[in-house]
């Protein structure tokens, strides 16, 4: 079958890979409906973290099941499912507070960038539909794989409420998500922090009521306008870099709390300054398990739209120019046709 491996920094491939097998009695295979580039596959793509040997991309899934393995009981071949980056039995004591991403047994998805996929804690990682969903619904279901279950949880982390003033740091296609998460939840004002025009229209669309386009010392001062100068109830953070992670700090009101789902690349904090900021924290690996039932009803009830962050749509085997799209920022997210 076509798969996409990753063999050095900036040279990723389409070529042919072995088929998945069932290795243990709790997987299950899928035949992906589509797959899609992260963010964070572009990490490894620019070198930023270590290639030791070459790496099957791609942790973004849903389609259709063909084969289980003995053990497993909740989905069945010919179902359509849905399943998180992070791989989860969804019943060790982590699992059951709502914390899947930290699960005992837990992995991480990869290899999703291709025909056929492995998932391995299939009972605890997939959730089915009832029915086969109609075609223009499989971007928006393969959004909640991952960009929008990070985004809700930056939402949900953060404690957005009805009538909550929220900034979303970062117009990634996270930042994007946590944009329409907070709208969901019910957010008076939603400040979205973003210099691009076609990131802060689609901001616009899935409900930032106010765009700050400046950054540093200037976006701080341009928030604090916006929210009677005490700073904002909730602040996600959606990049993970020191830049984005001190805009974030310096624009929560005290009491507040953040979201933070940005993976940090060379974050450090100020025991005194996070002292006397009086502010919360939460972050890490999404638990998108615990959000999936939710959203995927959203998106199937077409009360959300999340697909729209997809914005080039390329065959599996175009997957390079995918990822050199999304490494010029020419595109917010590529969805790969398998
Ligand atoms: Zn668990």
């Amino acid at each position: 079958m076509l798969g996409t491996v990753l063999h050095a920094p900036g040279d990723v491939r389409c070529e042919h890979v072995p088929e998945p097998e069932i290795l243990q009695p709790t997987d299950a295979i899928i035949r992906l409906a589509a797959s899609c580039i992260c963010g964070s596959d572009l990490w490894p793509y620019r070198g930023l973290n270590d290639i030791t040997a070459p790496m099957h991309m791609g942790h973004e899934y849903c389609g259709v099941v063909v084969e289980v393995g003995a053990a497993v009981t909740t989905v069945r071949p010919g179902q359509f499912v849905v399943g998180s980056f992070c791989l989860s039995d969804n019943t060790c004591p982590h699992c059951r507070h709502g914390f899947q991403s930290s699960c005992d047994q837990r992995e991480f998805m990869s290899g999703a960038q291709a025909v056929f996929a492995r998932v391995p804690l299939a009972d605890g990682t997939l959730v089915a539909t009832r029915d086969m969903p109609a075609d223009d619904l499989i971007p928006g279901l393969l959004a909640a794989s991952d960009v929008l279950g990070t985004g809700w949880y930056a939402a949900d982390a953060a404690r957005v409420q009805p009538g909550s003033s929220v900034v979303v740091v970062g117009d990634g296609a996270v930042g994007l998500m946590g944009v329409l998460a907070a709208k969901q939840m019910g957010a008076a004002r939603i400040i979205a922090m973003s210099r691009h025009k076609t990131r802060q229209d689609l901001a616009l669309h899935y409900g930032a009521t106010d765009i700050v386009a400046e950054r540093g010392e200037a976006g701080i001062a341009r928030v604090r306008e916006l929210t009677a100068r005490i700073g904002a109830d909730a602040v996600l953070e959606c990049v993970g870099t020191q830049d984005s992670m001190t805009q974030a700090l310096r624009v929560a009101r005290p009491g507040a709390m953040i979201g933070y789902v940005g993976v940090p690349h060379g974050v450090e904090f100020d025991g005194q300054q996070l002292f006397f900021s009086q502010v919360g924290m939460l972050g890490g690996p999404a638990p998108v398990r615990r959000f999936l039932p939710h959203l995927m009803d959203l998106v199937l009830s077409r009360r959300i739209d999340p697909g729209l962050v997809f914005d080039l749509e390329l065959p599996l085997t175009d997957v390079a120019e995918g990822y050199r799209a999304m490494d010029e920022r020419r595109a917010i997210k590529t969805l790969l046709r398998v």
